[in-house]
């Protein structure tokens, strides 16, 4: 390993160890971080949308499935289907933020391109980039990689959803050893309308677990589809039930080994949580800027409707979603861009560093699909109401944005399930050995018997106070879950409202503190000055942090926890969630307002 990495390595936090350990800004990695082949890359993909699908976004709501599919085409002449997958297989070989970046920006117009795009260069290429023979990838990537064919991933069936493991589409071996033969129904298949290629999941025998397997889309091979499902948004995205019966495939297209489906559906899934977590971010933006738009040409009471303080908070709000969104999104996508050079440089392949390297923070992917689609979702909710009774009419952009947005909560794993699994994998890296809670938790059970400390802390330094609650907010999750862990044991997972009460806590901590970190460095490098409204946004997001944790902790401690144990805990809790200095809220909210305001953009 050479000293780069070994530095690299001794400085990168674990996945889930940002909950024991602290973070310093300069190791955090920052939008304002992109080097010049990002920036680049970042605007020629933001120069096609505008060109080619934003322009176009009405046209997107009329169910107009070749639109999208040309526009596949288009985006892969640029090469943009290809930006993650290795150079020999006539990708762009662009790493893991690269990627993001791609996702961030391809996806802000319309959720129907977004799936489409997701889909087929996440799960529907993935899966063989990852787990792929020599001879499966020489076959098939250059060609998705190219857009020459497009992929799709039939996961789902009608009885099969969350529990995906419970498919009923079986495989059976043709008797002379060559083929597999699948039968069965799939189910929400998105680009099933115009794909060459599926990775398709089916149950070998009696298998505990489900297969892998690629499959090629030929309708004389016992495949057939059903209609376009009639949705409530991402109109232009072919969504269909897929049926195969008895479909020939050969035995060389099984995707790794028999059984191991289940594995490569949850890992390229991981992969699928971050970017679905990008893919909501240029959303958000391109919501905001129509927003403040509007809000600054519509006059009402001789004024126009942007200087209400009433539209100022939800302008605000909205900007402050987003910025802590793309702080964390983009901090995790380097910790994983990182990880994955480690392993390369220690001797790994490119695919097993880029598997281990995603695996590693599945904790942080989980958090990042759950907490971006939330605030895309509330901000194109704030954005129909700043449009008012035109923010219900299909001629504006908002409703198609907010009917779209819905769909980010479900797919890629609901966001329940992601909540249960973010906290559940966290519980299980403690148990393995990967990150010590045990430790902090117990020093937190012995500060709650302890006396508080009366000093007067030095609040002068940027952000001091709001470290220190980050750090508060920490034990609050150490000392709910951790007790909830010694109460229960291994049955916590049948206690679901308090694994989502933990995962809230969890989830509050990670964007809060990515906001505070990428703008304490910004504030480092470019002048306090020159952060005044990203500084107001780090703090106004924890403070709705701070407010969000008390209610979750509170909730899980007073079903939890009785008589002495949950008095002390509840003192905990009032202790770990106090502000000596409460921010000044309204102030907050102007101060970014304001900026957004005169620039007439999200300006950030
Ligand atoms: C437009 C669209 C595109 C899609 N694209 C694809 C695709 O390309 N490929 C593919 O394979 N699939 C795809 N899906 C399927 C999608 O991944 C599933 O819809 C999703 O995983 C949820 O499964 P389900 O619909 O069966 O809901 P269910 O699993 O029936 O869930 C219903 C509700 O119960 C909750 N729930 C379920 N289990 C639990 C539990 N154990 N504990 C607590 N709550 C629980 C869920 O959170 C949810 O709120 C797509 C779906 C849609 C709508």
């Amino acid at each position: 390993m050479s000293t780069e990495t070994e530095n690299k390595s001794k400085d990168l936090l674990r996945g889930g160890q940002f909950l024991v350990k602290e973070t310093s800004a300069e190791n955090v990695f920052t939008p304002e971080d992109f080097n010049e082949e990002q920036k680049m890359m970042r605007d020629s993909v933001r120069e096609f949308v505008d060109r080619e699908i934003w322009p176009r976004k009405e046209e997107f709501e009329k169910k107009n499935y070749e639109l999208t599919e040309d526009l596949m085409k288009k985006a892969a002449e640029l090469g943009l289907l290809g930006v993650s997958v290795p150079e020999e297989y006539e990708g762009l070989g662009m790493g893991f933020v690269t990627t993001m970046l791609v996702v961030d920006h391809i996806s802000g117009a319309t959720g129907s391109f977004s799936t489409a795009f997701g889909a087929h260069t996440g799960i529907g290429t993935l899966p063989i980039t990852l787990y792929g023979t020599e001879e499966q990838k020489q076959k098939y990537v250059p060609k998705l990689a190219t857009g020459e064919w497009f992929g799709a991933y039939a996961l789902t069936e009608p009885g099969a959803g969350s529990d995906a493991n419970s498919g009923k589409t079986k495989a059976v071996l043709s008797e002379d050893g060559k083929y597999y033969s699948i039968t069965g129904q799939k189910m929400w298949i998105s680009n099933a309308g115009f794909c060459d290629l599926m990775i398709v999941f089916a149950r070998i025998e009696d298998d505990k677990n489900i297969t892998g397997f690629i499959v090629e889309n030929d309708p004389e091979n016992g495949i057939s589809m059903g209609e376009e499902e009639k949705k409530l948004g991402i109109h232009s995205s072919s969504t269909r039930q897929v049926f195969f019966n008895e479909t020939k495939v050969p035995v060389e297209n099984m995707l790794s080994e028999r059984g191991n489906g289940f594995k490569i559906a949850m890992n390229a899934l991981n992969v699928g949580r971050i970017k679905l977590a990008g893919a909501c971010l240029d959303a958000q933006r391109r919501v905001i800027t129509s927003a403040v738009n509007y809000a600054n040409d519509r006059v009402q009471f001789k004024t126009p409707i942007a200087k209400f303080g009433a539209i100022k908070s939800k302008i605000a709000e909205m900007a402050t979603s987003a910025y802590v969104g793309e702080s964390a999104s983009y901090r995790a996508a380097k910790d994983i861009e990182d990880r994955i050079s480690i392993r390369q440089e220690s001797g790994a392949s490119h695919q097993e560093a880029e598997l281990k390297g995603v695996e590693e923070y599945a904790i942080e992917c989980s958090i990042l699909k759950v907490a971006v689609s939330e605030d895309l979702q509330n901000c194109t909710d704030e954005g129909i109401q700043i449009y008012g009774g035109m923010g219900f009419s299909a001629d504006a952009p908002m409703e198609s944005a907010w009917r779209d947005a819905r769909i980010t909560r479900i797919y890629e794993g609901t966001n329940e399930i992601n909540r249960m699994l973010c906290v559940g994998m966290l519980i299980k890296k403690a148990m393995k050995g990967h990150v010590d809670l045990l430790g902090p938790a117990t020093k937190v059970a012995d500060e709650l018997t302890g006396i508080p400390s009366f000093e007067t802390p030095d609040y002068s330094e940027l952000f001091a106070e709001e470290k220190e609650m980050i750090a508060k907010l920490k034990k609050v999750f150490l000392m709910v879950a951790g007790s909830a862990v010694q109460k229960y044991g291994p049955q916590l997972e049948d206690h679901q409202q308090l694994l989502l009460a933990s995962a809230d806590i969890l989830i509050e901590i990670y964007m809060a503190e990515s906001a505070i970190l990428r703008t304490e460095k910004n504030a480092k490098r470019f002048g306090e000055d020159s952060q005044k409204e990203q500084i107001a946004m780090a703090k106004l997001y924890l403070y709705h942090a701070v407010d969000t944790i008390n209610s979750r902790a509170k909730e899980g401690i007073v079903s939890f926890a009785e008589g002495d144990e949950q008095r002390m805990m509840l003192m905990g809790l009032k202790r770990f969630t106090k502000y000596q200095n409460h921010p000044n809220v309204v102030e907050l909210r102007n101060t970014i307002a304001e900026k957004v305001i005169s620039e007439n953009k999200y300006a950030f």
